[in-house]
């Protein structure tokens, strides 16, 4: 552990780290170390000594689609944050931002510049990296179809660019989730815009968000990602969810939200198992009424470092009738 913090300053890092305070959901038990690298050497180095230590490691942005576990992490969080930001504006609608900057200043940035393309990410709090990851977006659009090449470091501290098609995008999902490759910068091109068109846009954006989320409450955003199938069906996973009675249902101090049923709000104390037998009850009561195996978009990481969509962790608390084949 002392040879993964060595060279690094000592705000840099910190043992035996609360996860509860680095995830929006305001849950987790404590990690072995959190790393926080200032520049990009420290994050070169840190990744290089966090794999050659042989513990388990992984990376983060802002922790908004974290659901860290009540037993928290025996090994190495790298959190990027705010000093490995910064964007810059080239010559026809390019922009290159760097992975821990925060997005809704990204996106006001552009607007500024009068660009057109990331708005719908005006709302989410997270970092670039972490919105490049998830391949993240709202009005049924990913940040991904604009990328045009993004910078990555591996763990032997190798960097290099990769173009778009190398990153493997579809719905909430790209390359990056799989562990081996950390985003330290990406560059996207958009279409011009008027800028303050764009800024009415972003306020009504704005506003419509405020009004169908749930408010005050701590939550990781949606948990479950629309499936086409359940759309047609129902709609989007918060209505079948609805329509499945389990508006409002509470474990403990989680509780599907009586505001925005996709939702999962801590009301206080909750506890990841509290989060993942909503998650369970969630997925198969929707299966139950439709035949449709909800996938959760919230990641849970274990004790030991597995970093996996929740509800492959949940089903432990009820799995799914899986005869038909649904999953
Ligand atoms: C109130 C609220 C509203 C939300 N609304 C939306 C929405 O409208 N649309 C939407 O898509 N999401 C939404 N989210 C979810 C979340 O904000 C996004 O998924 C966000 O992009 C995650 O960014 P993050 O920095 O918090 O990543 P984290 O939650 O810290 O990490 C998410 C994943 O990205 C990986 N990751 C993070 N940084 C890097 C990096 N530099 N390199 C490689 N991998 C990395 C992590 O390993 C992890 O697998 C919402 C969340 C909240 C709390």
């Amino acid at each position: 552990m002392d040879a993964v913090v060595a060279g690094l300053a000592r705000d840099e890092f910190q043992y035996d780290a609360p996860l509860s305070k680095l995830s929006r959901w305001r849950i987790g038990g404590a990690a072995d170390l959190v790393v926080t690298p200032a520049s990009r050497d420290a994050l070169a180095r840190t990744l290089r000594a966090a794999a050659r230590s042989g513990l388990p490691h992984v990376v983060i942005g802002d922790g908004s689609n974290l659901l860290f576990d009540d037993a928290g992490f025996r090994g190495v969080v790298v959190q990027i944050g705010r000093a490995l930001g910064g964007v810059s504006f080239g010559s026809d609608g390019e922009v290159t931002v760097g992975a821990g900057h925060w997005v809704p200043h990204f996106v006001h940035a552009t607007i500024n510049q009068g660009l057109a393309g990331a708005i719908h990410a005006i709302g989410i709090p997270g970092t670039v990296g972490g919105l490049v990851a998830m391949n993240g977006g709202s009005q049924r659009k990913g940040i991904g179809e604009h990328l045009i090449a993004a910078e990555v470091i591996d763990f032997d501290g190798n960097v290099r660019w990769l173009q778009q098609e190398e990153l493997d995008f579809s719905y909430r999902h790209s390359r990056l989730q799989d562990g081996a490759l950390v985003l330290v910068s990406a560059r996207f091109r958009f279409e011009p815009g008027d800028a303050r068109a764009l800024r009415r846009e972003a306020v009504e954006i704005m506003r419509s968000r405020r009004a169908k989320f749930p408010k005050v409450r701590a939550n990781c955003g949606s948990v479950f990602v629309s499936d086409p199938r359940l759309y047609s069906l129902i709609g989007p996973p918060g209505l079948a969810i609805e329509r499945a009675g389990l508006k409002g249902l509470a474990a403990g101090d989680a509780q599907i939200s009586p505001e925005h049923a996709n939702f999962i709000v801590n009301n206080g104390q909750a506890r990841s198992v509290d989060v993942l037998a909503l998650i369970a009850a969630a997925r198969r009561r929707v299966f139950e009424l439709t035949g449709v195996a909800m996938l959760a978009e919230v990641r849970h990481l274990s004790p030991v470092g597995q970093l996996r969509p929740a509800h492959e962790l949940a089903d432990q608390f009820g799995p799914l009738p899986l005869e038909n084949g649904n999953d």
